[in-house]
């Protein structure tokens, strides 16, 4: 094994760069070849069933069976093109990831052949097997029936030789067992919500939007050193290794040269997102060595969280042409940065105003004052949801260590908006308001430049930024479906407009007028949030962890715990009110959470013992063997072993080293195998909480020993060897 290692080390290290695909096109003459968009509907489809078809997209009217066979007919046809030969309902269940059950398109023709066949039916419904899909109970097995149905909001893509058809996962009872479902319906609830407020500043406004903008975070390794570590292949993250001399404390890779094989990497990626139609638009090196990081140009919310998906999967298929693996863990090795995925959120008019977004005059301001205040009253209303919905077995190495996110969720606003609702809040009620933007038509009481963030005004630590014309939420993990954070975040923000609306309103038949009646209505909202939600400072001290408590902050930091949060009245009121979930529901998502927990802690407790018995502690007694021999041999020319103090003394570490990493490892895997025997959900998942905990004790010993034994025998590809290879 010892050589094995190095010749790993020198095959990584040689590996030249495969040329990246050079298209002869320009981006924009591929961009989106591979999606049945607007464009192909048009050349595709009949006239009627494009009709029925765009309003099953725009105005949210159910797919018939007769407008589901002519788009099927059509796809047919600009599938037949590409050489498809099969079709797949995709979809994004309760687990990492997405699935995929693929049918060749075909059927017998009756003469004893078979002809390529694709009908509305196999477009708009199929029913892959549910039962190894998490559900957390709504569907026993026995009653193995879910079913998958088109979502023609999503629009379908080509992958190699399938027709991907985006599609919601359901159960027969009609619970959701997936993502989308509920994505969709926070969708709905939010832009439903946000469109009356929208009214009272521009009646001609007929739809509002939610935008999302992703931007993941990842590190590359090499391959074959990859294959090396068992702990990365199973678990994604290096349970043991010695942090290398030399990692991120010179800052040197944060926008870096990217290395010629990454950007090979980086370019074929980009090219086949662009066929795809995922307007993939920056990329560069992060903090971290080997950490890399991609973003689009955000887009709907449904839309870009498919594309997020999509772009996991390339990313993972292309990273192996180059000769590497990807990794998505929340923190593949300890002691430098790990990954995140921020989201970038806003909504915005069909009327093309982002409301997110400072105005151009006194009431684009107040509109923009308006959905910014509700935001942050809706994240302080469900802080510590909004933590719930990010928190996992994996985050949990993020959340709370000194790297973004903290376990408390606060909002940061920024100098110029702190000042500006500190001023509003100062005003005596009923005053007329100006709100004067840049080209405000006279002085207003409150001024808000029209581009007031510039890049200094950043607080890297804090969950929740305002960053000049969105909502930066950067606790999400980077494996994570954005949809859980999204769902929360989305569903949290309709309840609160809605509320505020009703509360508008009430002012509005008092006989005030909109601008005053808003200005009361968010007056005392803002008063309730300006010392609560809205935090400046440094999230990662613990002055701030004490002052967030007393602020009443969920400050909550076991993840079990956390996902409580989900069936907390305030929560099932906010879920069930806007239709997002039922309680029944809600509480099935916090078994499969609990479950997903303890199965992956049970999964590193295993791999961890393993490695320990038949890695480590083999390799240990090998180098201890030589030792021992050493001193003997010594001892038989010079008469004594005197003079071999560094020798007893390293075969003494060794010796107490393996002694303890024998005991620590007996002792993680008895505490894994009572754990395994308890039955309920939520307590199995807080005896593998405290199982984690003694991670940090097997790892120690075993780190010291990577520093004592021999750099030739030892067996797993060292922190320095994954880290600086690419
Ligand atoms: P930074 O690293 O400075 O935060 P990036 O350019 O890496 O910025 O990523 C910013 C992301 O935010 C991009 O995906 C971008 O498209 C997205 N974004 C920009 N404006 C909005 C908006 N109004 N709503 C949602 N996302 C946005
Ligand atoms: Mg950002």
């Amino acid at each position: 094994m010892s050589i094995e290692r190095f010749d790993l080390v020198k095959e990584s290290f040689g590996k030249k760069a495969v040329p990246a695909e050079r298209p002869e096109k320009k981006i924009s003459e591929y961009f989106g070849e591979l999606v049945f968009d607007r464009k192909k509907m048009h050349k595709y489809l009949d006239s009627s069933t494009l009709k029925s078809l765009l309003e099953c997209i725009e105005g949210g009217k159910p797919l018939d069976r007769k407008t589901a066979d002519g788009v099927a007919e059509g796809m047919k046809e600009w599938a037949m093109e590409h050489h498809v030969t099969h079709v797949c309902h995709w979809f994004q269940p309760l687990t990492e990831g997405t699935a995929e059950k693929h049918d060749a398109l075909i059927d017998y023709d009756g003469k004893g052949g078979v002809i390529e066949t694709f009908d509305g039916k196999a477009l708009a419904q199929q029913e892959p097997d549910a039962s190894s899909f998490p559900s957390g109970g709504i569907r026993a097995t026995f009653e193995a029936r879910g079913y998958t149905a088109w979502d023609p909001t999503s629009p379908v893509f080509i992958q190699d030789d399938t027709l991907c058809i985006p599609t919601v996962f359901i159960s027969y009872t009609g619970e959701a067992l997936d993502y989308k479902t509920p994505l969709k319906k926070a969708l709905k609830a939010v832009t439903e919500a946000a469109l009356p407020i929208c009214r009272l500043f521009d009646p001609s406004v007929s739809k509002v939007f939610s935008y999302l903008g992703w931007e993941q975070e990842y590190f590359l390794v090499d391959e074959a050193l990859y294959a090396a570590r068992t702990d990365l292949m199973i678990t994604g993250r290096t349970l043991f290794g010695h942090i290398s001399s030399k990692s991120q404390q010179l800052d040197d890779h944060y926008f870096g040269a990217i290395p010629s094989r990454v950007a090979a990497f980086m370019r074929d990626l980009e090219i086949a997102a662009h066929r795809l139609g995922i307007p993939l638009k920056t990329r560069h090196n992060e903090v971290a060595p080997n950490q890399f990081e991609l973003a689009p140009i955000y887009g709907e919310t449904n839309l870009s969280n498919d594309q997020n998906q999509i772009i996991m999967n390339l990313m993972d298929k292309i990273a192996r042409k180059h000769g590497f693996v990807v990794l998505f863990h929340e923190k593949p090795f300890a002691g430098i940065n790990g990954s995140g995925k921020h989201n970038n959120w806003s909504l915005g008019t069909d009327t093309g105003v982002q409301l997110l977004a400072p105005g151009k005059d006194a009431m684009g301001n107040l509109q923009f004052v308006t959905f910014f205040v509700n935001v942050l009253a809706a994240v302080q209303r469900h802080n510590g949801l909004l933590k719930a919905s990010i928190a996992s077995a994996t985050n949990a190495h993020r959340l709370g260590a000194n790297e973004a996110p903290p376990a408390i969720v606060s909002a940061f606003l920024g100098r110029t908006m702190t000042a500006v609702l500190r001023k509003l809040v100062e005003l005596p009620s009923g005053t007329p308001i100006e709100i004067a933007g840049k080209k405000g038509q006279s002085v207003g009481l409150v001024e808000i430049p029209e581009i007031f963030i510039d890049n200094t005004d950043r607080n890297r630590t804090s969950p929740f930024a305002f960053t000049g014309n969105r909502f930066e939420f950067r606790a999400v993990g980077s494996p994570a479906n954005c949809a859980g954070a999204m769902i929360t975040l989305n569903a949290a923000v309709a309840e609160q407009l809605k509320d505020f609306k009703a509360a508008v309103d009430k002012e509005l038949s008092a006989g005030k007028t909109t601008d005053i009646a808003i200005m009361d209505t968010l007056k005392p909202i803002i008063a309730e949030i300006i010392d609560v939600i809205c935090f400046e400072g440094n999230g990662y001290t613990d002055a701030w962890k004490e002052e967030a408590a007393r602020r009443g902050l969920d400050t909550e930091t076991s993840v079990p715990e956390m996902f409580k949060q989900f069936t907390r009245p305030e929560s099932v009121r906010m879920f069930t009110g806007t239709g997002v979930f039922s309680e029944k529901e809600l509480e099935a998502r916090n078994e499969v959470k609990w479950e997903t927990y303890s199965k992956k802690i049970q999964i590193e407790s295993s791999v961890m013992v393993r490695m320990a018995i038949n890695h480590i502690i083999p390799a240990a007694l090998t180098y201890k063997e030589r030792l021992l021999e050493e001193v003997e041999r010594h001892k038989s020319v010079f008469g004594s072993a005197d003079e071999c103090s560094a020798e007893l003394s390293l075969i003494r570490t060794i010796t107490d080293s393996v002694a303890e990493v024998y005991r620590k490892a007996g002792a993680l895997r008895d505490a894994a195998v009572s754990a395994e025997k308890i039955e309920d959900a939520y307590t199995r998942a807080v005896a593998y909480q405290e199982i984690a905990l003694l991670f940090d004790d097997l790892r120690r010993p075993i780190d010291l020993l990577e520093e004592v034994v021999d750099n030739k025998i030892w067996p797993l590809p060292k922190y320095r060897e994954l880290l600086f290879i690419s």
